[in-house]
């Protein structure tokens, strides 16, 4: 009676253990040969758990056979039957574990849905990152680039810098290229106060003149790259405290000083 397109559709009362006699062999003949039968049993495994987990007596006969699975010869089954509180209490039993299928299948797909925002999240995270990573490191060559260009400059000038009061420990070094600009470098300076940042300066005969802000690291050092006006001549370089953000003209205190050689 039941050709291929209907032992394709007993999976799940397979899976149910609804299956008796001839139909359980034939079925289990059929599963030998059909990998997406055996596939969709796998794949109602976890409905059977969880009922088994949850108590629930699965002994659906053929009644049962007749509600879940829809045409061909199971209408002869469902017109065999007469109406029966028996046959009541298995057609919910039978709803019950449709919805629990269904509810399953629904919860698999939010699942499935939610792996791909996952994974999609993801890639948008490394592809942000790995342009992030170009992007820093492109700008850290250019910035290597910048400082060889002032130290393998022919008018490379060295100036040395003493730290003062409170920063006593503090060392600093200049390069200073009229061409290419300067190079600076700082040890030991003591950690900034909260709203503060270090601004070094380029001293001309007129006026300092800034040439950037500084953050040390956690163990006071920092190096900077800065581009300098070639038309000025500086007669020292110095570090002084200031407001976040920096000032025009230094108003706080020299942290570090270091004299150009005339
Ligand atoms: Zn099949």
């Amino acid at each position: 009676m039941n050709d291929p397109d209907d032992l394709h559709e007993l999976t799940g009362l397979y899976a149910l253990g609804a299956l008796r006699g001839e139909e359980h062999a034939r079925f289990e003949a059929h599963l030998e040969v059909c990998e997406r039968c055996r596939a969709e049993v796998r794949s109602f495994s976890p409905v059977v758990e969880s009922l088994s987990r949850a108590g629930a007596v699965v002994e659906p006969p053929l009644a049962l056979r007749a509600r879940v699975v829809p045409g061909g010869g199971n209408r002869a089954v469902v017109r065999d039957l007469r109406p029966s509180p028996t046959l009541a209490w298995l057609a919910a039993a039978a709803s019950v574990v449709l919805t629990i299928g269904v509810g399953w299948y629904a919860a698999q797909l939010h699942a499935r849905i939610d792996d791909l925002e996952a994974r999609l999240a993801a890639a948008n995270f490394r592809a942000g990152a790995a342009e992030r990573q170009t992007a820093d490191a492109r700008q850290a060559a250019d910035r290597a680039q910048d400082m060889l260009g002032v130290l393998s400059a022919p008018d490379m000038a060295r100036v040395d810098l003493k730290g003062q009061g409170a920063a006593a420990a503090a060392a600093g070094r200049a390069f200073w290229s009229r061409s290419r600009g300067l190079v600076f470098t700082a040890t030991n300076l003591p950690a900034l106060p909260a709203g503060k940042v270090y601004q070094l300066w380029v001293v001309t005969p007129t006026a300092p003149v800034s040439a950037g802000l500084l953050h040390p690291d956690d163990q006071g050092r920092v190096t900077t790259v800065a581009q300098t006006d070639p038309a000025i001549s500086p007669v020292a370089m110095a570090v002084t405290l200031e407001p976040e953000g920096g000032v025009p003209s230094p108003t706080g205190d020299k942290y570090l000083i270091g004299m150009v050689a005339p």
